[in-house]
């Protein structure tokens, strides 16, 4: 919605009160101006009448000498108070626009006859003795006019001519009305023109709301003069530094020389806030030219380090290439002999003699540590193509007593070289699990010839298969009476190259590597692997087939 500007509703708000109020002067002025030519003519009007009243009574006071002759004789003269009275209202009436006479219901002659509204005061008079005037402004033929009148109430002079009894012929030849002490005879009425006090009546209105108007003007002229220098210049002023500032112009700061208390503190305000502003910008250029700068440096360390990454990256591609290259040399170039010269020494070792003890236990040597380094060679590639993430890992159901069964025909003649017993029990209730069946088989047999080789002769090793029926796990433990392992090394046992001591290492053959592809292959199975050993009380190592591996 559009705002209207302060200035619109100052004028708006201002011709609305200047409207009422001269409104409600020019009414108020009216009636008051009327309600003063009101009195005025009536106190006039009152002045008439008691001329007329004196004039009346002046000529009742007279009758005795008017009516005397020189001689001392009574001679009616017919100047009685009510023909003087009225001949004195005629006589002022002729020729201006007053008009003063007599009037009661039953008048003597027809010209005293009452109108409409002389009737009204005839009426109101005979109605309460106590009103004694009446006035208004009514129609006299045909004009409006100010028309008053004032009771004339009976006294003793009257009744000479008008009282008991009624129908006796007065002293002037007419019929006596039978009127009473103190009832109303008539009544005087006055006619004033109202001309004059109307014009009087709009001149004084029109002078009254001209100057209202000049005044009114002159204070709208003054209010506006002065909200105009002392707010509204300051306030534009405002807006169009708030336009440069929003053009990018901060260096800003108002003048408040003329403007208002109010005012001023607004632009003492505003020009801090120009100047924090300007400051935080400058500040802001400051930082910005310093972080584009911190930027930029980075950004060439990146690149820096970027070359080198790929100069590494070249690198590992070609050491990459050359794993590769070794490993598959290792494969085939030793791999392939070995198994040869393994089967060549059984052979041999079986063909010899039995009186050629000696060269029968040469041969089992040379079969004995080539099988040792067959199995290093065959961990050894087995690591190097897990890192390579190229191990392929079956999930299907294995028979846990096949695997055994085969982990025990392979086992047994090493447990046999090296006089140990070894011994497997798979329980009853083991079901079958999902998982593969080579790995599975491939971590047995290392923690069997691990058994086997870190236990003494005469000693025994047990491969067991239950279902934890606590949990519904499979666990698969390899139990021996070795040598056993200290409680701080059954972590790192499982890292790669890690063997318990150098002796050890001199007195076992091995590559250190059996159980981190132990923890590998369990590990990408889901399976868990643990151990519990003591030193010189035998191990026990632990896999744990977890029940959602379970088939069915
Ligand atoms: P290695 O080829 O040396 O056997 P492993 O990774 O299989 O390598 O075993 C790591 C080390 O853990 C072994 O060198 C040995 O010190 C210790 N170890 C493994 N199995 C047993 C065990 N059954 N009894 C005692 N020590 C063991």
């Amino acid at each position: 919605m559009q705002k209207i500007s302060l200035k619109t509703i100052y004028l708006v708000a201002l011709s609305a009160v200047f409207a009422v109020s001269f409104l409600m002067f020019v009414l108020f002025d009216l009636q008051s101006q009327q309600r003063q030519t009101e009195a005025a003519m009536l106190e006039e009007a009152r002045t008439f009448a008691r001329e007329m009243d004196a004039v009346w009574q002046f000529m009742d006071n007279s009758q005795t000498v008017i009516n005397t002759t020189s001689d001392g004789v009574y001679e009616f003269k017919g100047l009685h108070c009510s023909r003087v009275g009225k001949s004195v209202g005629a006589l002022f009436s002729k020729g201006s626009d007053y008009t003063i006479r007599y009037t009661n219901f039953n008048p003597r002659n027809s010209q005293d006859e009452p109108d409409a509204f002389e009737a009204q005061a005839l009426e109101a008079f005979n109605a309460n003795a106590a009103v004694t005037e009446y006035y208004e402004v009514a129609d006299f033929q045909g004009v409006e006019r100010f028309r008053y009148a004032q009771a004339l109430e009976v006294d003793k002079s009257c009744l000479e001519c008008h009282g008991e009894p009624a129908g006796e012929v007065d002293i002037t030849g007419k019929v006596k009305e039978g009127w009473t002490l103190d009832s109303v005879g008539g009544a005087i009425s006055i006619v004033i023109p109202l001309d004059q006090q109307q014009q009087a009546v709009r001149d004084n209105v029109v002078r009254d709301v001209v100057y209202f108007l000049f005044i009114t003007l002159l204070i709208g002229a003054v209010v506006y003069a002065v909200t105009t220098f002392f707010v509204f210049r300051p306030l534009n002023r405002m807006k169009l530094a708030f336009t440069e500032m929003g053009e990018g112009k901060l260096a800003v700061s108002l003048d408040d020389a003329h403007a208002a208390r109010e005012v001023s503190r607004l632009i003492e305000r505003f020009n801090s806030m120009a100047a924090e502003l300007h400051a935080t910008y400058d500040h802001l250029e400051d930082q910005v030219e310093s972080r584009t700068d911190e930027l930029r440096r980075a950004n060439v360390a990146l690149e820096q380090q970027r070359d080198a990454l790929e100069r590494l990256n070249e690198k590992l591609a070609e050491e990459t290439q050359f794993k590769s290259d070794l490993l598959s040399m290792v494969n085939h170039e030793l791999r392939t002999p070995l198994t040869s010269i393994i089967t060549f020494a059984q052979i041999s070792r079986e063909a010899c003699p039995p009186d050629r003890e000696s060269e029968r236990h040469s041969w089992e040597e040379i079969e004995k540590n080539s099988q040792i380094l067959l199995t290093m060679i065959n961990d050894m590639l087995d690591i190097a193509r897990s890192d390579a993430g190229s191990v392929h890992v079956a999930c299907e159901p294995m028979d846990l007593g096949d695997i055994v069964s085969s982990v025990r025909g392979t086992m047994t003649p090493l447990a046999r070289k090296y006089c140990v017993a070894f011994r497997t029990r798979v329980a009853s209730d083991v079901p079958l699990v999902n998982g593969d069946f080579e790995k599975t088989q491939r971590m047995l047999e290392n923690l069997a010839s691990n058994a086997i080789k870190f236990t003494p002769d005469g000693g025994t090793v047990e491969l067991r298969v239950d279902l934890d029926a606590g949990n519904g796990s499979v666990r698969l433990c390899m139990a021996d009476d070795g040598i056993g392992i200290a409680p701080e090394d059954h972590e790192r046992i499982f890292e790669r190259f890690f063997q318990v001591d150098s002796t050890s290492t001199r007195k076992y053959n091995g590559s250190g590597l059996g159980l981190a592809l132990v923890r590998e292959y369990a590990a990408v199975q889901g399976f868990a692997v643990s151990v519990e050993s003591a030193l010189g009380r035998g191990s026990t190592f632990t896999i744990t087939i977890p029940p959602d591996a379970i088939v069915g």
